[in-house]
Protein backbone atom coordinates (compact mmCIF):
# COMPACT_ATOMS: atom_id res chain seq x y z
CA UNK A 1 0.00 0.00 0.00
CA UNK A 2 1.20 3.73 -0.66
CA UNK A 3 1.63 5.87 2.34
CA UNK A 4 0.20 9.20 2.18
CA UNK A 5 2.37 12.18 3.49
CA UNK A 6 1.18 15.45 3.95
CA UNK A 7 3.27 18.51 3.87
CA UNK A 8 3.14 21.72 5.34
CA UNK A 9 5.28 23.99 4.28
CA UNK A 10 5.62 27.58 2.72
CA UNK A 11 9.21 27.40 1.09
CA UNK A 12 8.39 26.48 -2.27
CA UNK A 13 11.72 25.05 -3.44
CA UNK A 14 11.78 22.66 -0.39
CA UNK A 15 7.74 21.70 -1.56
CA UNK A 16 9.12 21.29 -4.96
CA UNK A 17 12.25 18.93 -3.66
CA UNK A 18 10.18 16.91 -1.26
CA UNK A 19 7.47 16.39 -4.05
CA UNK A 20 9.65 15.24 -6.15
CA UNK A 21 11.73 12.84 -4.04
CA UNK A 22 9.27 11.18 -1.97
CA UNK A 23 6.95 10.57 -5.01
CA UNK A 24 9.76 8.82 -6.96
CA UNK A 25 10.34 6.35 -4.07
CA UNK A 26 6.59 5.71 -4.14
CA UNK A 27 4.78 8.16 -1.87
CA UNK A 28 1.52 9.97 -2.02
CA UNK A 29 2.22 13.62 -1.50
CA UNK A 30 0.49 16.32 -1.07
CA UNK A 31 1.58 20.14 -0.12
CA UNK A 32 0.10 22.96 2.14
CA UNK A 33 1.80 26.24 2.35
CA UNK A 34 -1.22 27.55 5.24
CA UNK A 35 -1.10 26.22 8.08
CA UNK A 36 -4.95 26.37 8.39
CA UNK A 37 -5.72 24.69 5.28
CA UNK A 38 -3.06 21.95 6.24
CA UNK A 39 -5.06 21.75 8.63
CA UNK A 40 -8.63 21.04 7.28
CA UNK A 41 -7.12 18.84 5.25
CA UNK A 42 -5.45 16.72 7.94
CA UNK A 43 -8.91 16.13 9.94
CA UNK A 44 -10.87 15.57 6.61
CA UNK A 45 -8.34 12.96 5.67
CA UNK A 46 -5.76 12.03 7.84
CA UNK A 47 -2.31 11.13 5.90
CA UNK A 48 0.20 8.57 7.08
CA UNK A 49 2.38 11.28 8.15
CA UNK A 50 2.86 14.60 8.41
CA UNK A 51 6.16 17.16 7.76
CA UNK A 52 5.33 20.27 9.22
CA UNK A 53 7.35 23.67 8.98
CA UNK A 54 7.12 25.74 12.08
CA UNK A 55 7.03 29.40 10.70
CA UNK A 56 4.06 29.79 8.18
CA UNK A 57 2.57 32.59 7.11
CA UNK A 58 -0.71 32.36 9.67
CA UNK A 59 -0.47 29.43 12.08
CA UNK A 60 2.87 28.64 13.24
CA UNK A 61 3.61 24.74 13.42
CA UNK A 62 3.94 23.93 16.72
CA UNK A 63 0.10 25.91 17.28
CA UNK A 64 -0.68 22.92 14.53
CA UNK A 65 0.78 20.44 16.10
CA UNK A 66 -0.43 20.96 19.40
CA UNK A 67 -4.39 20.64 18.03
CA UNK A 68 -3.70 17.44 16.03
CA UNK A 69 -2.71 16.01 19.55
CA UNK A 70 -5.65 17.20 21.05
CA UNK A 71 -7.55 15.33 18.65
CA UNK A 72 -8.34 12.06 19.45
CA UNK A 73 -8.83 11.22 15.28
CA UNK A 74 -5.10 12.40 14.99
CA UNK A 75 -3.32 12.31 18.38
CA UNK A 76 -1.28 9.30 17.14
CA UNK A 77 -0.33 10.93 13.57
CA UNK A 78 3.54 11.09 12.91
CA UNK A 79 4.69 14.25 12.73
CA UNK A 80 8.22 15.05 11.25
CA UNK A 81 9.06 19.35 12.03
CA UNK A 82 11.76 20.90 9.56
CA UNK A 83 12.76 23.41 11.24
CA UNK A 84 15.45 26.01 10.46
CA UNK A 85 16.39 27.60 13.97
CA UNK A 86 18.60 26.11 17.11
CA UNK A 87 15.45 28.11 19.39
CA UNK A 88 13.08 25.84 17.51
CA UNK A 89 15.30 22.70 18.38
CA UNK A 90 14.96 23.44 21.70
CA UNK A 91 11.30 22.94 21.73
CA UNK A 92 11.02 20.20 19.64
CA UNK A 93 13.61 18.47 21.21
CA UNK A 94 11.63 19.13 24.93
CA UNK A 95 9.04 17.22 23.26
CA UNK A 96 6.02 18.85 24.97
CA UNK A 97 4.42 19.29 21.26
CA UNK A 98 4.79 15.77 20.75
CA UNK A 99 6.77 15.62 17.85
CA UNK A 100 8.08 12.29 16.75
CA UNK A 101 11.50 13.71 15.11
CA UNK A 102 12.77 17.10 13.59
CA UNK A 103 15.24 17.82 10.72
CA UNK A 104 17.24 20.58 10.30
CA UNK A 105 17.31 23.06 6.98
CA UNK A 106 18.77 22.35 4.70
CA UNK A 107 18.52 18.35 4.36
CA UNK A 108 18.37 15.80 2.26
CA UNK A 109 15.37 14.02 0.77
CA UNK A 110 17.26 10.72 1.35
CA UNK A 111 17.62 11.51 4.96
CA UNK A 112 14.41 12.87 5.39
CA UNK A 113 12.76 9.70 3.66
CA UNK A 114 14.81 7.66 5.76
CA UNK A 115 13.51 8.81 8.90
CA UNK A 116 9.95 8.64 7.47
CA UNK A 117 10.27 5.34 6.56
CA UNK A 118 11.71 4.40 9.93
CA UNK A 119 8.42 6.22 11.77
CA UNK A 120 6.19 4.60 9.80
CA UNK A 121 7.94 1.05 10.22
CA UNK A 122 7.56 1.13 13.99
CA UNK A 123 4.29 2.95 14.23
CA UNK A 124 1.57 0.92 15.21
CA UNK A 125 -1.38 1.53 12.87
CA UNK A 126 -4.45 2.33 15.07
CA UNK A 127 -6.89 0.82 12.35
CA UNK A 128 -5.72 -1.46 9.29
CA UNK A 129 -7.34 -0.58 6.10
CA UNK A 130 -7.91 -4.44 5.11
CA UNK A 131 -9.94 -4.11 2.26
CA UNK A 132 -11.67 -7.40 3.41
CA UNK A 133 -12.15 -8.22 6.73
CA UNK A 134 -14.12 -12.17 7.48
CA UNK A 135 -14.60 -13.61 10.91
CA UNK A 136 -16.41 -16.80 11.62
CA UNK A 137 -18.08 -16.53 8.74
CA UNK A 138 -18.69 -12.06 9.27
CA UNK A 139 -17.66 -10.41 5.62
CA UNK A 140 -17.69 -6.88 5.56
CA UNK A 141 -15.86 -5.58 2.18
CA UNK A 142 -14.96 -2.07 3.04
CA UNK A 143 -14.93 -1.15 -1.01
CA UNK A 144 -18.94 -2.36 -1.41
CA UNK A 145 -19.89 -1.73 2.32
CA UNK A 146 -21.34 -5.04 1.52
CA UNK A 147 -22.00 -7.21 4.81
CA UNK A 148 -22.78 -10.96 4.18
CA UNK A 149 -23.39 -13.74 7.28
CA UNK A 150 -22.26 -16.88 6.17
CA UNK A 151 -22.94 -16.06 2.31
CA UNK A 152 -26.19 -13.68 3.47
CA UNK A 153 -26.56 -10.29 2.60
CA UNK A 154 -27.01 -8.03 5.24
CA UNK A 155 -27.84 -4.24 4.99
CA UNK A 156 -26.37 -1.86 7.00
CA UNK A 157 -26.91 1.29 7.37
CA UNK A 158 -23.43 3.62 6.75
CA UNK A 159 -22.81 4.17 10.27
CA UNK A 160 -23.92 0.77 11.57
CA UNK A 161 -21.05 -0.78 8.91
CA UNK A 162 -18.75 2.27 10.16
CA UNK A 163 -19.59 0.95 13.94
CA UNK A 164 -19.28 -2.82 12.65
CA UNK A 165 -16.27 -2.19 10.55
CA UNK A 166 -14.13 -0.28 13.18
CA UNK A 167 -14.93 -3.23 15.78
CA UNK A 168 -13.64 -6.28 13.47
CA UNK A 169 -10.86 -4.14 12.53
CA UNK A 170 -9.90 -4.74 16.27
CA UNK A 171 -10.85 -8.50 17.21
CA UNK A 172 -10.83 -8.76 20.93
CA UNK A 173 -10.24 -5.12 21.75
CA UNK A 174 -12.38 -3.79 23.86
CA UNK A 175 -14.08 -0.38 23.48
CA UNK A 176 -15.37 1.98 25.43
CA UNK A 177 -18.94 3.82 24.31
CA UNK A 178 -17.07 7.12 24.67
CA UNK A 179 -13.59 5.44 22.98
CA UNK A 180 -16.54 4.37 20.08
CA UNK A 181 -18.13 7.61 19.93
CA UNK A 182 -15.16 9.29 18.66
CA UNK A 183 -14.19 6.51 16.82
CA UNK A 184 -17.03 6.07 14.74
CA UNK A 185 -19.29 9.50 15.16
CA UNK A 186 -16.69 11.86 15.64
CA UNK A 187 -16.45 14.79 18.18
CA UNK A 188 -19.14 17.02 16.48
CA UNK A 189 -22.27 14.74 16.56
CA UNK A 190 -24.65 15.22 19.34
CA UNK A 191 -25.15 11.72 20.52
CA UNK A 192 -24.66 10.47 24.12
CA UNK A 193 -23.19 7.02 24.94
CA UNK A 194 -26.51 5.76 24.68
CA UNK A 195 -26.78 6.16 21.19
CA UNK A 196 -23.60 3.44 20.89
CA UNK A 197 -26.44 1.22 22.67
CA UNK A 198 -29.13 1.55 20.49
CA UNK A 199 -26.85 1.05 17.31
CA UNK A 200 -25.34 -1.73 18.75
CA UNK A 201 -28.59 -3.60 19.33
CA UNK A 202 -29.79 -2.67 15.93
CA UNK A 203 -26.45 -4.39 14.58
CA UNK A 204 -27.65 -7.55 16.67
CA UNK A 205 -30.56 -7.71 14.87
CA UNK A 206 -29.08 -7.80 11.69
CA UNK A 207 -26.36 -10.04 11.74
CA UNK A 208 -26.97 -12.76 14.90
CA UNK A 209 -28.49 -15.44 14.76
CA UNK A 210 -29.65 -14.45 18.33
CA UNK A 211 -29.30 -11.18 19.50
CA UNK A 212 -29.97 -11.98 23.07
CA UNK A 213 -27.26 -14.47 22.80
CA UNK A 214 -24.34 -12.55 20.34
CA UNK A 215 -21.59 -14.70 18.50
CA UNK A 216 -19.78 -11.81 17.13
CA UNK A 217 -20.65 -8.43 18.79
CA UNK A 218 -20.03 -9.30 22.98
CA UNK A 219 -20.96 -6.65 25.77
CA UNK A 220 -18.38 -6.73 28.04
CA UNK A 221 -19.57 -5.47 31.61
CA UNK A 222 -18.35 -2.30 32.59
CA UNK A 223 -16.49 -1.43 29.77
CA UNK A 224 -18.09 -1.50 26.26
CA UNK A 225 -18.14 -3.82 23.90
CA UNK A 226 -15.79 -5.97 21.65
CA UNK A 227 -15.79 -7.94 18.51
CA UNK A 228 -15.45 -12.10 19.54
CA UNK A 229 -12.65 -13.12 17.95
CA UNK A 230 -13.56 -16.68 18.66
CA UNK A 231 -17.45 -18.44 19.28
CA UNK A 232 -18.21 -17.75 22.19
CA UNK A 233 -18.21 -21.22 24.61
CA UNK A 234 -21.97 -22.94 24.76
CA UNK A 235 -23.89 -22.40 28.01
CA1 LIG B 1 8.53 28.61 6.70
Amino acid sequence: MRHRIIIIEDEADIVEMVRYNFRKEGFEIESFSRGREGLERLRRNPPDLLLLDIMLPDEDGFSICRQLRADPRLKELPVIFLTARGEEIDRIVGLEIGADDYVVKPFSPRELIARVRAILRRRVRPVEPADVIEIRGLRLDARTQEVTVRGNPVELSPLEFKLLHFLASHPRQVFSRERLLDEVWGRDYAVTPRTVDVHIRRLREKIEAQPDNPEYIGTVRGAGYRLLAEAPQEV
